[in-house]
């Protein structure tokens, strides 16, 4: 009986891909695999589904998978990752630990919920941070890990997101509201937080990844988000990057009164032109997965007056 690893694998497809293929967040399929959780039904139908499996041939976890040790997790030092300060670096330890199962997985997930910079002070496009290299799903044949590989996908519980709006925090002159435009009836969630996966280090990769839900159910649905439109949250200059990598199609919009500056990756379509002046909720172009993307979605940043990202989850008013 084939296991969700040994399938995903086949496919080379990591848990990022896999997870925006099947609507289950990329945490949930590494516990899955990893056998800290079980394969529940719906689960099952929607894994077997993509490999072209009757649901019952699918294993959720290898037998041999141990489950999580009940004793208390080791140290970071002790498994030698406590000196790794970027995601990047920490991705072939998940992977490679099978053995060592939920430990590894949640001290790589509190690592990267705290991970400060590696690289303070790159260049003004925070991309070039992020390494050219293809990603890959095949750790033991290439020493490049895959940042998204361990990039949870929110929301990591079965809980169908609200769709409340939060209450701005910022002040008036700088970015708010939301960047990505969902269809009539449909919702906006985030596919990828603040300080997590690829936005890693926060001061300078920082940024939230959005896409559409189409039915509210609290993940994103890529047909949908597809060819959204995407609006700017600031009035400003336009720095247009087409066809950049990783970002893809990529514009930044400075706010010379404020000092503030947004950030819009992926998209599919650009509609300004490099060194245009727009106003807040001007349509910039539609929302694509060109660059370093696994599936369709908007990676948007916010950029204080002093250079370093901020995390823009309080200010976009349309997720969770
Ligand atoms: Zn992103």
């Amino acid at each position: 009986m084939p296991t969700i690893r040994a399938l995903r694998r086949s496919h080379g497809m990591t848990f990022s891909d896999l997870a925006l293929r099947s609507g289950i967040s990329a945490r949930t399929l590494a516990e899955i695999e990893y056998g800290m959780r079980a394969l529940d039904e719906t689960s099952r139908v929607l894994l077997a589904a993509i490999f072209d499996l009757e649901p019952l041939l699918l294993a959720g976890s290898a037998p041999q998978a141990r489950p999580a040790p009940r004793n208390p997790p080791q140290q970071l030092a002790a498994l030698g990752i406590a000196t790794v300060a970027s995601a990047l670096a920490l991705s072939p330890m998940l992977q490679g630990q099978a053995e060592a199962g939920g430990a590894i997985i949640q001290q790589v997930m509190a690592a990267l919920s705290t991970a400060q910079s590696a690289q303070p002070g790159q260049g003004a496009d925070a991309f070039a941070a992020l390494p050219s290299a293809t990603p890959t799903a095949a750790p033991s044949a290439t020493p490049t890990p895959t940042p998204v590989e361990i990039a949870p996908t929110i929301p990591p519980s079965a809980t169908p997101a609200p769709t409340a709006t939060p209450a701005f925090s910022l002040q008036a002159d700088g970015p708010h509201g939301c960047p990505l435009i969902a269809p009539a009836g449909m919702s906006v969630v985030i596919t990828q937080p603040f300080g997590v996966g690829t936005h890693v280090p926060a001061e300078t990769m920082g940024a939230v990844d959005l896409a559409i839900d189409s039915d509210h159910n609290g993940y994103d649905n890529s047909d949908a988000t597809f060819g959204s439109p995407v609006v700017t949250t600031l009035g400003g200059t336009a720095q247009v990057f087409p066809n950049s990598w990783p970002g893809g199609n990529f514009i930044i919009i400075t706010n010379a009164e404020s000092g503030y500056a947004t950030a819009y990756g992926h998209l599919n379509t650009l509609e300004i032109a490099d060194g245009q002046v727009v106003s807040a909720g001007q349509r910039l172009g539609t929302a694509g997965t060109t660059g370093y993307s696994t599936g369709p979605h908007l990676h948007y940043e916010v950029r204080s007056p002093a250079g370093v990202n901020i995390d823009p989850e309080p200010l976009v008013g349309c997720a969770r």
